[in-house]
């Protein structure tokens, strides 16, 4: 017996609605800013100088989607906590920077410690110094960081060093930090990371947080995070291999923003690319008011910048607020909001 069908097409016209399904309706980017910014500024979680600026810089970044968007990142206190818990005492105490991780590797000794802290003491004056202009501390960050990366390549340090020691001292990551990173992955977001510091040992410490990341900046790949920093000259790919200098460019506090993904290039330096395409939209996470200037070699269409005041908001704030869009503020406070923005931007598959 021929089952009947359960409808009768007889039934149906093709004003139906099941012909005619309705467009699906225009996501609502003017909402969906609205909802991101305007709690998070009442509740105190982000503070902003412009919120109407703000709310256009965030509508476009959703408008465009992930595959129009390069997030900027410093490393230090921006992605890594500026306090940690010691581990044994329980006592808060600064986190441990990308250059200060070095301290740890074996083959340092008293006397090199020693001299580093030398080079802090003799330095870190003339790069804070209100007095000079930066053309003027730029030959002594140069002659600072070449110091320390002598006494680096002094130390005889192999690639299973540097791995050994970033398993015993592990960088702690800003909560939030891991899922910015991987909504981004998932969303098509390019991410660099910006340092001062030492990139060998970002890429490095970095792996715990499982999304794939480089210091070769022409790799191809879509979500490769990319480290620009201070690159580590190895005697091979082994993990027996030692480390014997740095590669050029050296990159300091005053010109990371220069080395971006634009440099022109020494084609057979590793931290130049060969080929780059720019994206309109940019998101600049730092934590120190010269960071705004990372993005200055990466030519952008539309910035959004967030600042994160760890310390002295009294001091601060107010001048963070002149320098970045939207500053977060307190020890420590989390990457959530950064996460919830781009976990907002639609899912590359979903696009499909
Ligand atoms: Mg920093």
């Amino acid at each position: 017996m021929t089952q009947p069908p359960l409808i009768d097409p007889s039934m149906l016209s093709m004003d139906d609605p099941m012909f005619n399904p309705a467009p699906p309706k225009p996501i609502d980017f003017t909402f969906a800013a609205s909802n991101l910014i305007d709690c998070s500024l009442e509740i105190g979680a982000i503070y902003s100088k412009d919120p109407e600026s703000l709310h256009r810089k965030v509508e476009r970044i959703l408008a465009d989607g992930g595959e129009n968007l390069h997030i900027i990142s410093d490393f230090d206190m921006t992605l890594t906590k500026y306090w940690i818990k010691d581990r044994k005492t329980g006592e808060k105490r600064r986190g441990v920077s990308s250059h200060g991780v070095m301290k740890y590797m074996p083959g340092m000794t008293l006397e090199l410690l020693e001299k580093e802290d030398a080079l802090v003491e003799k330095y870190y004056p003339i790069e804070m110094s209100p007095h000079l202009t930066v053309a003027q501390k730029i030959p002594h960050m140069e002659a600072w960081w070449n110091s320390a990366h002598d006494i680096l390549a002094s130390i005889n340090l192999s690639r299973s060093d540097l791995t050994s020691t970033l398993k015993n001292y592990p960088f702690q990551f800003r909560e939030g930090a891991k899922e910015l990173l991987h909504a981004a992955h998932e969303r098509g977001v390019e991410v660099s990371v910006f340092s001062a510091g030492v990139g060998d040992v970002i890429v490095e410490g970095m792996k715990p947080l499982g999304v794939p990341i480089t210091q070769d900046l022409s790799a191809k790949g879509e979500g490769v995070v990319k480290v620009v920093a201070n690159r580590m000259k190895w005697t091979g790919d082994e993990p027996e291999d030692k480390c014997v200098g740095f590669h050029d460019p050296l990159i300091h506090s005053f010109n990371k923003g220069e080395h971006t993904l634009s440099s022109p290039s020494e084609p057979t330096e590793p931290n130049v690319p060969t080929s780059t395409s720019h994206r309109p939209n940019v998101l600049l996470l730092g934590d120190s008011l010269g960071d705004i200037h990372m993005k200055d070699g990466y030519p952008h269409k539309n910035s959004l910048s967030v600042g994160f005041l760890n310390v002295d908001e009294d001091m601060w704030l107010d001048r963070y607020l002149e320098v970045f869009d939207v500053v977060i503020s307190g020890e420590d406070e989390s990457m959530d909001w950064v996460s919830f923005l781009i976990g907002s931007l639609s899912v590359k598959e979903e696009k499909n």
